[in-house]
């Protein structure tokens, strides 16, 4: 009995060893996500970590985790050496991953009748002591394409989120019942990731500063207090929830040594950005027109100049005015660092450079540039491109359709009796149902798709590649979805329908399209408002 006893400890203890091991692998894997590329030297630590995996599993007779690390096995070596993490990769990964965390659940949530499963790769987690209002919530944010979980126990939050990182947390601050059960189990799960996971604090009773500062050193982006908003709170969820993965940065390297040019190019490569590296300072002008980089990097002294003058060379062409500068040299003379900076650099990094440290900083500047260039191109209510960013990407389209022969189709969509929204529920729930349709826009069509704010309560909608009929299926969808959205005002609830006309384009200019489509709108609106009108007229111009 005693052996026995002796027999089952060292099984656990092995068994541990095993689970111990797929949760590194994990923790791994959750890093890359987070950072949304793949760090440096990832493929390599995973392949030796899940060998290890594997070994443990096999000698400890623990078959579901063999199976696991078999199938990672084969998604590792769809990867090869030297080369960035894919999308086919990615998923392979992620698939093997998925059935890796299911082996390191506990027996206990595997025999809950909502599978555990339902939590993977979801984006946001919801843990309201109201269960009836986080049930309302979560459907609702169903029809904006976001995928939520509910919990009602602090231990399955605080297990999962440590296992799963959502991209969004919305907790109670007193959630589980104590006071500050919700503080308390942020803290602890804040304490599990490398970067914070965005929360939203909701709190009914208090709103004292000193919750409301413990809250803001846990992460806390939101306080809702006294009471919850649904359409306020999914608002927030869409800026913190990153449903598209961030696009590779565009890198330009201008170094005239080979080697230190391979060595980034290396680095930036596995990380997972898009490069284009010179050698030569003097075929710059070239490859600025060709790459567009929005970030460059460049050696301070190369034959022939400096990457000083480099730099006042680039900073001399106005669309080039806000692209990222950040010199590279062996110079660690501060005085002289500051001098390069002054000639229009903003960022020094000292040589033999650290790739973590590289990268890091390139990911900094690279979403600042974005976020500076989105100022300039996007509405400030709804987040969609401005009126003038759309039409130039309508040229941009037109001119691509011209040259690839595909179709193209446009819409302008404009809601249905918006004056009496505003007479009814006041300005600020008016803006709040032209935000609530940006979203659902923006969840529902695809990426290729571009959206903009016309202007008031008009939306724009160009769809490349995409004929008549698609697009109107598409459309019909978006209307009839659209159309059965609940926008809660108090205690009241009430709906919203568009109208929008369609257009192909037929070989016209832009202004010509935008004509025909707004006259296909004042037919849907003539015609009785909530549906599609289609222009079948080629000869619009
Ligand atoms: P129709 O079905 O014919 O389009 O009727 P409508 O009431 O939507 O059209 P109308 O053009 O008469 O009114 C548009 C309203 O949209 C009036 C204006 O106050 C409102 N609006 C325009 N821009 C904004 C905005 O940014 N926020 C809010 N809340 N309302 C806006
Ligand atoms: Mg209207
Ligand atoms: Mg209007």
């Amino acid at each position: 009995m005693d052996q026995e006893n002796q027999r089952e400890k060292l099984r656990q203890h092995f068994a541990r060893r095993v689970t111990t091991q797929a949760r590194q692998i994990l923790e791994l894997w959750q890093q890359c996500r987070e950072q949304g590329a793949a760090p440096m030297g990832l493929r390599e630590e995973l392949i030796n970590a899940n060998y290890k995996l594997s070994r443990y599993a096999q000698r400890f007779a623990m078959e579901r985790h063999q199976a696991a690390a078999a199938s990672l096995k084969a998604a590792l070596e769809t990867w090869p050496d030297n080369l960035p993490m894919d999308t086919a990769i990615r998923d392979a990964l992620q698939s093997a991953m998925d059935l890796l965390s299911e082996c390191t659940l506990r027996r206990s949530d595997q025999q809950e009748d909502a599978p555990p499963r339902t939590y993977l790769r979801t984006p946001v987690f919801m843990a309201i002591n109201d269960q009836d209002q986080t049930q309302r919530i979560i459907r609702q944010m169903e029809f904006f394409g976001f995928r939520a979980a509910g919990f009602s126990a602090a231990e399955a939050l605080e297990e999962e989120a440590i296992r799963h990182k959502p991209d969004t947390l919305v907790i109670d601050t007193d959630f589980g019942g104590s006071p500050d059960g919700g503080l308390a189990v942020v803290e602890r799960i804040q304490g599990r990731h490398e970067t914070p996971i965005p929360v939203i604090f909701v709190s009914d009773r208090d709103g004292s500063i000193e919750t409301r500062l413990r809250a803001v050193r846990c992460g806390g982006e939101e306080f809702f207090h006294p009471a919850v908003d649904p359409g306020q709170l999914i608002e927030k969820v869409e800026s913190y929830t990153h449903s598209n993965p961030v696009e590779p940065y565009r890198v330009m390297v201008v170094d005239d040594s080979r080697a230190q040019a391979k060595y980034m190019e290396n680095a930036l490569i596995k990380a997972g950005m898009h490069t284009c590296i010179i050698t030569d300072p003097m075929s710059v002008m070239q490859a600025l027109s060709d790459f567009s980089p929005e970030i460059i990097i460049l050696d301070m002294y190369m034959p022939g100049c400096t990457g000083m003058e480099i730099a006042k060379v680039i900073r001399q062409q106005d669309h080039l005015h806000s692209v990222p500068i950040i010199y590279l040299s062996a110079e660690d003379d501060v005085a002289k660092q500051l001098h390069a900076m002054s000639m229009g650099g903003d960022d020094f990094l000292t040589k033999p450079i650290d790739a973590r440290h590289l990268i890091a900083t390139l990911h900094n500047r690279g979403r600042r540039a974005r976020s500076m260039q989105a100022l300039m191109v996007r509405d400030s209510l709804t987040g969609l491109y401005n009126h003038s960013h759309i039409l130039h990407l309508l040229t941009t389209e037109i001119s691509r359709a011209r040259q690839t022969d595909h179709p193209l189709s446009f819409a302008m969509l404009d809601l249905d009796h918006f004056k009496t929204v505003n007479d009814t529920y006041g300005h600020a729930m008016g803006d709040r149902v032209l935000r609530s349709l940006s979203m659902f826009l923006k969840q529902r069509l695809r990426r290729s798709d571009h959206i903009g704010r016309y202007g008031g309560e008009e939306f724009v909608v160009i769809m490349p590649e995409t004929g008549l009929a698609d697009a109107r299926n598409v459309l019909n969808e978006i209307r009839e979805k659209f159309s059965e959205l609940q926008h809660p005002a108090g205690e009241r609830e009430f709906s919203v329908t568009f109208s929008a006309g369609l257009a192909q384009w037929q070989g016209n200019a832009s202004q010509g399209l935008c004509e025909t489509a707004d006259q296909a709108l004042y037919l849907a609106k003539a015609e009785g408002r909530n549906r599609v009108h289609i222009s079948h007229n080629p000869s619009a111009s």
